[in-house]
């Protein structure tokens, strides 16, 4: 029994197959990493180690790894290149991911206030593509309002959850602050007590967005930090968590133990122990970029080291000063060494969240 067993699809996946996916994780105890990526070499990485380890996965893209896509030489005044870069991305992923044999979620990372034209520009693309394929070009995407004072967090939320729910988008929001910093978000010197969400406030949420739709996660703060740094007086309480599913089902009295999908953020650098804690207490997606970028970079690191002689010039290596080192210095082959590396650390990411031959 797996997650094919379900009927879920191979390729991207929304909708219907999304929430099958997701309350199947929570059952049986996993969670799916969310990868962030940049470019076609960083997506086809995870498609890769994706398959390699038999295993669904999340594809995510930043807004400033969207710009990237599309390429850094295009202005992005009101977000046109995130939007497109996005877009494109997402049909690159589309086209592939069935050819890689595993279900693949299709989302959008963290979308700050002051970045919600590109979050309007993907949602309109969205809409048309639902109009002709009866289904949303992404799987989902993330609002990240949670510098904002509760209340206009979830408005803002439940507006956007009404618009998303007649296409079969799910909406990731976050609540209480994740601390350090990403994508040009700094929430280094934010107050610790802001670090930890509180169970009231997440019912608060369930409250308002659960008659909107079922297809919403929370991404609540218990102490993470995005990126790796030392986090000073900031502890991991996954408790929490646990926490938040008993408030919520003492209020709305369902029959299952853990009403919510709830969504680590900031989990590089984080203790094997304190990750799969947070999994058994029903996280099903935890984010992974820090650690999946040192990785690649690493992979060239260490490709230049090992090779150092053959990559100082066109001609000439140790083996003879009239000796070619096409076969050196080809971005296939230094590239390809980042993405094995990649490979490796996302399939570390899966082990790590029990997501491994769970297809
Ligand atoms: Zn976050």
């Amino acid at each position: 029994m797996g997650v094919l067993d379900l009927g879920i699809p191979t390729g991207v996946i929304t909708g219907d197959n999304v929430r099958k996916l997701f309350n199947y994780a929570k059952e049986q105890g996993f969670a799916i990493p969310a990868v962030n990526v940049s470019s076609s070499s960083t997506i086809n990485a995870v498609l890769e180690a994706a398959r390699d380890i038999k295993a669904p996965i999340i594809i995510q893209l930043s807004q400033g790894g969207s710009a990237f896509y599309a390429g850094k030489g295009l202005k992005n005044d009101n977000q046109e290149a995130s939007i497109k870069g996005a877009v494109s991305a997402a049909h690159h992923i589309r086209l592939l991911a069935k050819d890689y044999g595993v279900p693949v979620v299709l989302h959008s990372d963290h979308c700050a206030e002051k970045l919600l034209p590109w979050f309007d520009g993907m949602l309109k693309a969205d809409e048309e593509y639902f109009a002709q394929h009866g289904e949303p070009l992404f799987s989902s995407h993330m609002l990240d309002l949670s510098e904002l004072p509760k209340d206009d967090n979830i408005r803002i939320c439940e507006e956007y959850l009404k618009r998303m729910a007649k296409i079969n988008l799910l909406l990731e929001m976050e609540i209480g602050i994740t601390g350090g910093e990403e994508d040009g978000v700094d929430n280094t010197n934010v107050t610790n007590s802001s670090l930890y969400t509180q169970p009231e406030d997440i019912y608060d949420v369930y409250r308002r967005l659960r008659p909107i739709s079922d297809l919403f996660t929370i991404a609540a703060a218990f102490g993470n930090v995005h990126g790796v740094y030392k986090p000073g007086n900031v502890k991991l309480t996954p408790v929490l968590l646990k926490k938040h599913q008993e408030y919520v089902k003492s209020q709305v009295s369902c029959d299952t133990d853990k009403p919510l999908w709830l969504v680590f953020h900031g989990g590089s650098g984080s203790v094997k122990d304190e990750i799969r804690e947070a999994v058994s207490y029903g996280v099903i997606k935890m984010n992974v970029d820090t650690d999946t970028q040192w990785a690649y970079w690493e992979g060239i690191k260490n490709f230049y080291e090992r090779k150092k002689g053959y990559l100082q010039s066109q001609v000439g290596n140790p083996e003879g000063e009239d000796k070619p080192n096409k076969k050196y210095y080809d971005p296939r082959v230094f590239i390809r060494e980042a993405e094995k590396s990649m490979i490796e650390r996302v399939k570390e990411a899966c082990r790590d969240l029990g997501n491994e031959n769970t297809l």
